[in-house]
């Protein structure tokens, strides 16, 4: 995805909220799941429509946008000098506004086309950790980016949509998003978050344990993407049936040259320990919150967990270990967010009566 020629600084089209309601069957619906480590979009009648990593590579000296996704990840580390990969979110919030404003236009104009008249719904994901002003620079960036009417869906709410859970049930259901950057945790019950909590600990805190391990036994140092690509090989949560082994290869901290090691899986799993019992403390200091009878209903249905980081070989074992509660993992952790946003979308739009099925949607992209 190229566009060279959108700045990052162009301003806000028009919020056209007061359209009037005829024109809500017509306009296409998009579930947005802006993640620390990928963004992904459900299209209403279409499925997951776009699944790419949350970087974005700008120009130094006019601040435009050069590429986003997987073309801006791969220059990370070796872009020319006026290149540079910006990741627009950080630890599940903005961390740049304009970048991440510019990202979502690009996507809802690849998406919607560039001239349509109709801007799009759009319902997309939050932490719960953020605070009120972090949910606003969401949604503001959401409208900014041409979406005409912006909702907001906790991410455990959607991770919940997405995976089929009886969430508008007064039934108490455990959900545990694992990020890049953070877990969320709620227990959801008549469609709302009735307990959650949320750590900064994620899938990137493993990589970042596993250079800390490597430095600390090897004395050797490893960048982050070889530090992800170690945990995706070869990374665990609870003992493998046949434990696996990697070469890995570093630069030396005494001498500064290259060197390679064999890692084994045992000793990676060690180094997530840290991080992972971070989640399980937490997802516990959660249940003892919670009222007793959703306890009960959790205790007997389980929880469920969502995110990239759900991705961990055996995560549910160790998780289900640490709090007595069983745990699986949904059928698709990485696409589950986004497909609940779209789903709470389309409820939505049948709620208001305005549904038409046979409505084309304005997509021109
Ligand atoms: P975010 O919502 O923050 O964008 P994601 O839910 O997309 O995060 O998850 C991204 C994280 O999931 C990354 O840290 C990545 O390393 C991790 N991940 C992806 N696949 C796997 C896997 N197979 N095993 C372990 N971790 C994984
Ligand atoms: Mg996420």
């Amino acid at each position: 995805m190229t566009s060279s020629e959108w700045p990052v600084t162009s301003h806000s089209p028009l919020v056209t909220s007061h359209f009037p309601m005829r024109w809500f069957g017509f306009g296409t619906a998009l579930g947005i799941d802006l993640g620390t480590s990928n963004v992904l979009v459900y299209q209403q009648g279409r499925g997951i429509v776009l699944r790419e990593p949350a970087v974005v590579a700008v120009t130094r000296s006019e601040g435009k946008l050069a590429a986003i996704g997987e073309e801006a990840r791969q220059m990370l580390g070796r872009t020319p000098g006026n290149i540079q990969p910006v990741s627009p979110l950080r630890a599940g919030v903005i961390a740049n506004y304009s970048v991440a404003t510019a990202m979502l236009r690009h996507i809802i104009d690849r998406l919607c086309g560039r001239g349509r008249l109709v801007h799009p719904d759009v319902a997309i994901c939050l932490p719960c950790g953020a605070t009120g002003v972090e949910r606003r620079a969401v949604l503001d960036a959401a409208h900014d980016a041409g979406a005409r009417r912006v909702y907001p869906l906790l991410s455990p709410v959607a991770a919940a949509l997405g995976a089929n859970l009886p969430v508008t049930a007064p039934q108490g259901s455990l959900v545990v998003d694992i990020g890049g950057g953070t877990t969320d945790i709620a227990v959801i019950s008549l469609g709302g978050m009735v307990t959650g909590g949320a750590v900064r600990v994620g899938g990137q805190t493993c990589d970042e344990a596993i250079i800390r391990y490597l430095r600390r036994e090897y004395n050797l140092l490893v960048g982050e993407r070889m530090a992800e690509e170690v945990k995706l090989q070869i990374g665990s949560a609870e003992r493998l049936e046949s434990e696996l082994t990697m070469e890995v290869r570093g630069r030396d901290l005494m001498d500064g040259l290259p060197r390679t090691v064999r890692l084994r899986s045992e000793e990676i799993r060690e180094a997530l320990t840290e991080p992972l019992t971070a989640i399980s403390d937490k997802i516990r200091q959660v249940l003892e919150g919670t009222p007793p009878e959703l306890s009960a209903d959790i205790m007997e249905r389980g929880m469920v967990l969502a995110g990239g980081g759900a991705l961990l070989r055996h995560i549910e074992r160790f998780l289900s270990k640490r709090t007595n509660v069983p745990a699986r993992v949904v059928e698709d952790p990485l696409s589950c967010l986004a497909l609940g946003a779209g789903r709470y979308l389309e409820s939505l739009r049948r709620q208001e009566g305005a549904w038409e099925p046979t409505a084309p949607s304005v997509t021109g992209g």
